[in-house]
This record gives C-alpha cells, structure tokens and sequence, in this order.
C-alpha cells in the first residue's frame, strides 16, 4: 500500500506525524518514506510493507495530510501501475523533464576518446538544439585487452565542454560504485556546469549490489538497460530494486536481446515492448537503436536499419533515444560501424519529428474514437 500525501506535507508538518502515529498502532505494517523533491514541489509518499489487507484505505484517505492511497499488486510495487493508481510518471533533473509523454535524443559518442571529438560532437548538438548527450567514460567491453575507457580522466573535459555548449543531461555508463563518486567529485571540481544521468548496462542489470548502491543515491536519476539475455519481468524486477532503495528517477532501456534470430542485426531488436514497459510501469521508456542494430546497413531506399528502429520505438511511444554518432566513425575505438555521422544529425532528428508526429496523431485518433463510445 502507497500512502500518497498532499504536496509538500513532508516529515517536518504536523499532518506528517498524525500519519505515522496513526500507522504506528497498526500491528504488523513497517513503513518507509520516499521524498521526491521537485522545483514547484515536494512529493512525499508512504511505502507500507506488511498486513496492509487489515487496513481500512478509506480511514487512511481521510486523515488530514493525505491525498490518496493505493493498494498495490505484487508485481512492482513502486514502479508499477496499479489499479487506482494515478501517480504520474517520470520526474524533471536539471530542468529537463522526463515521463511517459516526453521525448528526448540523447546522441553522443558512445565512447569518449579525444577531447576534440567531444567538442565537436557537442557542438552539432547545440547547433542542433539539443540539450542532452550520451559519452561513455566507463566501457565494459568484451575483450580484457579492448579499450575499456578514459574513466575519471576524461570526466573534467566533458563537463567542462557539455557546459560550454549547453548540455543539461549526459548519459554515462558506470559499472562500478566507485564511478558514482567519481562522476560527482568531477562535477562538483567543475562546477556542475551539467547533470548526468547513471547508466547501468545490460551486463550489469542484474549487478544487485550495483543496483542497490544507484538506488540509495539521490544526486542522480538512473538509465536502466534491460538484461541481454533475461526476461523483460527480470528486468523490471532490476528497476524496481534501484526504486525500493529510494530513488525512483528511473528510465527503463531498450537495447535488444542477445539471439542468433535477430540476425543480421547485433540483437533482436524488442521495441515493442515500448507500450508494455508503460502499461506494466510508470518509468519513461527508451531505445537504443545503435547497440540494437550494430551496424550502418540500409534498406534499398536508403535508409539506415538504425533510423528505420528509431521510428518504429518513438511511433510506439518511446520516451527516449540513446544513439551513437561520431566525427570520425573509422578512428572510433568503441563501435564505429554503427555511428552515425555528425551530418547526418538534423536528418536523424528531422526523421525522428516524423515518427512522432506519426505517435501523436495515432492517440489524437484514438482519443476520438473513445470519445464517442
Ligand atoms: C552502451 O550504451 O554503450 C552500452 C554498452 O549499451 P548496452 O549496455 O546496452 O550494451
Ligand atoms: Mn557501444
């Protein structure tokens, strides 16, 4: 059961404590309290774990602070979508805001190697009005004796540069909790000229111990990859241990399963689970085309497998695009075959305005049609 209290009842009013009085003559009920702390306001809500069938929701929902209660199912049950249960989805980090119904591109380098490839990565991105970037520092790579990644050293430059030119979200991989501190030790030297949005790959979607440590932190929201090779209720299983520690900024990432079936695409590509992640979750939903994909084949009109992915995701609802591209794809040390070009940024971006156009006017459509009946 979620005790939802009115907007910014928090633990220092009045209203608060009748709550856990109340609770606290109830046998067998433990509580634990989550604090979403937004710019117009703060979220407090109530997680009771225990004999929540002996309580009467009404008599919860009529105490002062409160605003709602909801009954959870078993499965997610911070994360999920339960019935009653108008929470909304997503939150907002560093004034960009993420949810069900938003869209952002996060195009980068999938791994950062000189400091001029980053600028001017950035800088097609400012030029193209974006305001989010993937750079990978950590890489986990397959091969012990393959780059494994700039790491801490490269952190200074990028802050500085996504900075400079306007950049209010990087998604950067982390593997190890270490990475956490050492992302925000260089932020702060910096000046935290941007934000950064953890990333936890599909190798580690099942690290629990990772998950539990991104779950406790609360200075950055989390991109969460669906496990290679799990089902995707393991996965979502994954996401909700990042939620139960606390931290529900989460985003759930598609990225393709590991299967000789997808072939000859790197994975089988699974964006129709866009619309199941939002039915099962509240959790914005993003794709990963490149890692996906892996590789720059086209169609016979030309178009990149990579763009054909992305419009098929964002036309069902995707909330979020994770996609390489690089200055110079053949001197990559991370996946280069499946870059995209720096000149092929407005056509992407233009292409992906197209998909969703296309997702709008598809609810638009059914909007109406629920209208009538
Ligand atoms: C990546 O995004 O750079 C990456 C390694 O992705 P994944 O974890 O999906 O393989
Ligand atoms: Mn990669």
């Amino acid at each position: 059961m979620i005790v939802i209290l009115k907007p910014n009842i928090t633990s220092e009013h009045d209203e608060f404590r009748q709550v856990v009085e109340y609770l606290a003559h109830k046998p067998n009920i433990r509580t634990r309290v989550h604090q979403e702390v937004g710019t117009q306001q703060t979220l407090t809500e109530i997680y009771l774990i225990g004999d929540t069938a002996s309580l009467d929701k009404t008599e919860v929902e009529s105490l002062a602070g409160v605003d709602r209660v909801v009954r959870v199912s078993e499965e997610y049950r911070i994360l999920g979508r339960h019935h009653d249960d108008g929470r909304p989805s997503g939150f907002e980090y560093n004034g960009v805001t993420f949810s069900q119904d938003s869209l952002h591109v996060f195009a980068g380098l999938c791994a950062v190697d000189t400091r001029e490839h980053v600028e001017q990565m950035l800088r097609a991105l400012r030029d193209a009005g974006q305001v989010c970037t993937r750079m990978g520092a950590y890489k986990p790579r397959t091969n012990p004796y393959s780059f494994q990644g700039h790491g801490k050293a490269c952190l200074p430059y990028v802050f500085e540069l996504a900075g400079k030119y306007g950049i209010k979200v990087v998604a950067m991989e982390i593997l190890h909790d270490s990475h956490i501190d050492e992302i925000s030790d260089a932020l702060e030297r910096a000046g935290r000229p941007t934000g950064v949005l953890l990333q936890i790959g599909t190798r580690n979607t099942q690290n629990f111990e990772l998950l539990k440590i991104a779950g406790r932190q609360r200075e950055f929201p989390v991109l969460l990859k669906r496990g290679f090779g799990i089902t995707l209720e393991e996965s979502l299983n994954a996401a909700e241990y990042l939620a139960s520690e606390g931290n529900g900024r989460i985003i759930f990432g598609l990225r393709g399963m590991k299967t000789n079936m997808g072939d000859p695409h790197r994975n089988f590509v699974d964006f129709a689970h866009v619309p199941a992640v939002k039915r099962l979750t509240r959790m914005p939903v993003c794709i990963d085309p490149s890692h996906s994909v892996g590789s720059r084949a086209s169609s016979p009109e030309g178009i990149l497998d990579v763009m054909h992915v992305t419009a098929q995701g964002v036309i069902a609802g995707a909330n979020m695009v994770l996609v390489d591209f690089h200055p110079e794809p053949a001197t990559a040390l991370v996946d280069g075959p499946q870059a995209l070009l720096l000149e092929e940024l407005p056509y992407f971006l233009d292409d992906v305005r197209i998909a969703r156009e296309a997702y709008d006017k598809r609810r638009a459509l059914r909007q109406r049609l629920a209208s009538k009946t």
